[in-house]
């Protein structure tokens, strides 16, 4: 099936009821059919649920239908895209391990490999820039991942995946991709050689501003079993489950069976089954709705270039942007609608134009079928020093943009309107 059918479709069918949307299992637990099933579950030998902050019927199918979309292996779902980043890494690393990581980062997800993770004795190691050399350079025998956006929030910069996982897999670590803001339907990292993929499904796969939630897939091919020393968390009896040789078990989805036994069962940042719901219904547009995403953010960042108020935009989209090469390869040539821009006036135009708008919503997300307009600098971004700044690409008098659906007229006259505020 294609993707927007599986959006639709995938991976459920109601035997019991005949329901055609798929129902919210509201349950903390499942009644075993004996001793011996209860067991056979505990130990994962056979298919099924025992309580549902390991697994629940309704994220399971939000978990296949992601895996299918992403063509991975297996998938897991969380409560946010921040516990997705935190889990997805942990999965791979101990103490005195380290990650290797591109610069260009949504904010909390810097905070947490920056400030966190060495508190947890893991050492991130940020890289000059975002091309596979500079990544490649700082990987030793210690890393356990290469870590990337494949479109940076909000640098908006593009990584060349292949060549990226090329070099990852030359020293025998895996490349974890957050694919969030680009989604399955313009990219899908596993098909450039990715081994990880994680989202945040607050933004564009929700779509509607309503649900947190996350997501991590496994490609399934990363080979671990080769590398038993530096990955022993699946190639040893693992005493935090019983036990169990992933490897060995779950030979396609070791990496995401581990995650779930191991990250989101001792430590819990599980996705309710409503929320899974509505993120479900979410999805199944998704496809449709990045249609009219691209198409606007198209004429909202031609319409911001043309006018002598903005000083620059930093649109991939552009055929003279340094990144398009990389759209076109990547992406298909459809950028999404997140994008920045500064103003002729600079910071404190900025900050008029933020104030001014009307229809934009002025908060902290996106993805939404709302317009929204953030200033990085005094909001997601205000607690990073000014290198720290720099290094995930955020300057002061940047306006970030996320272009809904409303019509494009409205959504054009309510930015005029705005940087007529600005006085520049
Ligand atoms: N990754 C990216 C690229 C994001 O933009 C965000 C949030 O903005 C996250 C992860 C974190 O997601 P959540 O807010 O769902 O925790």
């Amino acid at each position: 099936m294609r993707d927007e059918t599986i959006a639709i479709h995938g991976s459920f069918e109601d035997g019991a009821t005949r329901s055609v949307a798929v129902p919210i299992y509201q349950t903390v637990a499942h009644d075993f059919i004996n001793a011996d099933h209860a067991a056979a579950v505990f130990d994962l030998e056979v298919p099924g649920f025992h309580y549902n902050r390991i697994l629940n019927p309704t994220n399971a199918v939000l978990e296949k239908r992601l895996a299918a979309l992403e063509g991975g292996s297996a998938a897991l779902s969380v409560s946010s895209g921040s516990a997705a980043v935190a889990y997805a890494v942990r999965n791979v690393t101990t103490m005195g391990s380290n990650v290797v990581c591109a610069p260009q980062l949504y904010a909390a997800t810097y905070m947490l490999f920056a400030h966190v993770l060495p508190e947890e004795g893991v050492e991130v190691r940020f890289a000059a820039d975002d091309r596979p050399g500079s990544l490649g350079r700082l990987i030793d025998e210690n890393t356990k991942a290469v870590f990337c956006e494949s479109i940076g929030n909000p640098a908006g910069n593009v990584i060349d995946i292949a060549a990226v996982a090329d070099v990852a897999h030359r020293h025998g670590v895996p490349l974890i991709v957050d694919n969030t803001i680009a989604t399955p339907v313009l990219l899908k990292p596993i098909e450039h050689g990715a081994d990880v993929v994680i989202h945040s499904l607050t933004k564009f796969i929700g779509g509607h501003g309503t649900t947190l939630g996350g997501a991590i897939i496994d490609g399934g091919r990363f080979p671990w079993a080769d590398y038993p020393d530096k990955f022993p968390m699946f190639s040893r009896p693992d005493p935090a489950y019983h036990g169990v040789v992933y490897n060995d078990d779950f030979p396609d989805s070791a990496y995401v069976v581990r995650c779930r036994a191991v990250g989101l069962r001792n430590k819990g940042s599980v996705l309710s089954p409503f929320n899974a719901f509505l993120l479900l219904q979410g999805l199944e547009t998704l496809a449709l709705r990045l249609e009219r995403h691209i198409e606007n953010g198209r004429r909202v960042a031609s319409y911001l270039r043309n006018d002598p108020r903005v000083a620059w935009v930093n649109y991939p989209g552009f055929r003279d942007h340094a990144d398009h090469e990389l759209v076109k390869r990547y992406l298909d040539g459809r950028y999404p609608s997140v994008f920045t821009f500064g103003l002729a006036g600079g910071y404190e135009a900025g900050m008029k134009f933020f104030d001014a708008v009307k229809l934009f919503k002025r908060l902290v997300n996106l993805g939404d079928a709302k317009s929204l307009v953030a200033h990085p600098a005094s909001t997601t971004h205000r607690q990073l020093s000014a290198e720290a700044l720099a290094t995930v690409g955020v300057t002061p008098d940047m306006v970030r943009l996320s272009v809904g659906l409303e019509h494009i007229d409205d959504i054009l006259e309510d930015i005029d309107q705005a940087l007529a505020a600005t006085g520049s």
